[in-house]
């Protein structure tokens, strides 16, 4: 299946994503222009979820390592990822896009718990599916919600927006000849132990033969670019 076929899709974008220029929180103008790009994507007739991580606000190995118990360090990174989730949710409205939040920690004052055939529903009927509070569980991250919730939800990928083009050989930051993969497979990321999402989410991907599409989400319009076909991204198949 070629990029401009998928149908549905999860985008995955780091808390960090929502920060803008910031070193921390929630940059409104940032979330609208990230609320911008879904819906270009959804403009062009694809079914979106979508998972928000918490970096920007708290992470859980940051509180372990301050000495804070690590499950409920983890637990205060879920709730920072519904924060996300809600700030997103108002941008996308304000757009015009219909969503609805569900997280797999209940809150039912703000948002609805994680339904599959609920959220299946509202995929069908238009409107965006933001998952909350990762896979639920502490020792896990975002990038293992965003798998686990695009193989139930039968997505055809998940994407990455990252602050990169695509998975290097080397962090293209530091090493000005690293060179960038076109595709490569999980089995390779994971041996090599490249920096695309963590092992756990990589391994759930390929057992389910999820494609993993890693792009810059720092361009505007870029999403829809390599929806399209067009953009420059790397994906993570079976083979090399
Ligand atoms: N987290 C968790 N279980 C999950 C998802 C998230 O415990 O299923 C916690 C964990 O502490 C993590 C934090 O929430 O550090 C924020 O998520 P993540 O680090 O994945 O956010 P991102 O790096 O994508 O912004």
């Amino acid at each position: 299946m070629t990029i401009a076929s998928y149908r549905r899709i999860l985008l995955k974008l780091s808390g960090e994503a929502l920060m803008g220029d910031g070193q921390y929180g929630i940059d409104p103008a940032t979330v609208t222009r990230m609320a911008g790009e879904v819906k270009a994507a959804q403009d062009t007739g694809l079914e979106i979820c979508l998972v928000i991580g918490g970096g920007n606000i708290f992470r859980g190995m940051a509180g372990a390592a301050q000495g804070m118990d690590r499950a409920q360090a983890d637990y205060m990174g879920m709730l920072a990822t519904v924060m996300n989730a809600l700030a997103m949710q108002s941008a996308l409205e304000q757009l015009g896009v219909p969503t609805r939040v569900q997280s797999a920690i209940e809150m039912d004052k703000v948002c609805e718990p994680v339904i599959r055939r609920r959220a299946q529903r509202h995929l069908e009927k238009g409107r965006v599916v933001i998952f909350a509070a990762g896979v639920g569980a502490p020792y896990f991250t975002t990038d293992s919600g965003a798998a686990l919730r695009a193989a139930e939800m039968k997505c055809d990928a998940l994407l990455k927006g990252t602050s990169v083009d695509g998975v290097y050989n080397a962090d293209p930051k530091l090493d000005p000849n690293a060179v960038r993969y076109d595709t490569l497979s999980y089995d390779r990321v994971l041996q090599d132990n490249l920096k695309v999402m963590d092992a756990s989410a990589v391994a759930l991907c390929r057992d389910n033969s999820i494609p993993i599409v890693v792009f810059s989400i720092r361009e505007q319009g870029n999403l829809a670019r390599v929806l399209s076909g067009q953009g420059t991204a790397t994906t993570v198949h079976q083979k090399d």
